[in-house]
């Protein structure tokens, strides 16, 4: 495979994470970039690793900065992708995949017209639902704003060059593999 930046987008819960843990597992060689968010940790989530947890504050500096590739607010919270590891991977020729919500996937449309877009879509929206509240750590607020959000991101999985619906998980799976290793 040779180095390209791969977006994976779809509404929370859809089970974006799991899949690309999964794909990580058996493609050592792709890298997951590290976001910045402003969203408090939750539990197990370890700073660092699956996020670095900024106070606003810090997030408004690096934002000032000019240190992140895009940036968004989604129910209540900043995201953003540093933008240094992200350089650093395309240019040694390796493969960076960003997992990021819809208005982050815009902008990276226009600054990397040659990255690869993936939408996640899951089966119908009972089923999103229920995975959002399976999760059980966000507040009803929480729940509410990201369900309506999903509505909005799956209106827009068109602008995407694939949809996968994450139904099955290895069919999802398998799908994803395929097309992070054929390319665009
Ligand atoms: P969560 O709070 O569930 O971890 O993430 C909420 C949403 O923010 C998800 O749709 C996730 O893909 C998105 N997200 C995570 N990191 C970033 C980022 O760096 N930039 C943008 N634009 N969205 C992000």
């Amino acid at each position: 495979m040779t180095g390209r930046l791969i977006v994976l987008t779809g509404p929370s819960g859809v089970g974006k994470g799991t899949l690309l843990k999964a794909l990580l597992e058996r493609h050592p060689e792709l890298y997951l970039s590290i976001s910045a968010t402003t969203r408090s940790p939750r539990e197990g989530e370890v700073d660092g690793t699956h996020y670095y947890f900024y106070p606003r504050d810090r997030f408004e500096a690096t934002i000032e900065a000019g240190a992140l590739l895009e940036w968004a607010e989604f129910a209540g919270n900043y995201y953003g992708t540093p933008i240094e590891p992200v350089r650093g991977r395309i240019d040694r020729g390796e493969s960076m995949i960003l997992e990021i919500e819809l208005a982050g996937a815009r902008q990276v449309a226009k600054i990397f017209p040659t990255a690869l877009r993936i939408f996640i879509l899951p089966p119908d929206l009972t089923t999103l639902e229920a995975r959002i509240r399976e999760r059980a750590t966000d507040s009803e607020d929480a729940i509410i704003r990201r369900l309506e959000q999903a509505k909005v991101e799956i209106a827009a999985q068109g602008e995407f060059d694939y949809q996968i619906i994450n139904d099955d998980f290895q069919t999802a799976l398998g799908e994803l593999e395929g097309l992070v290793a054929q390319g665009k």
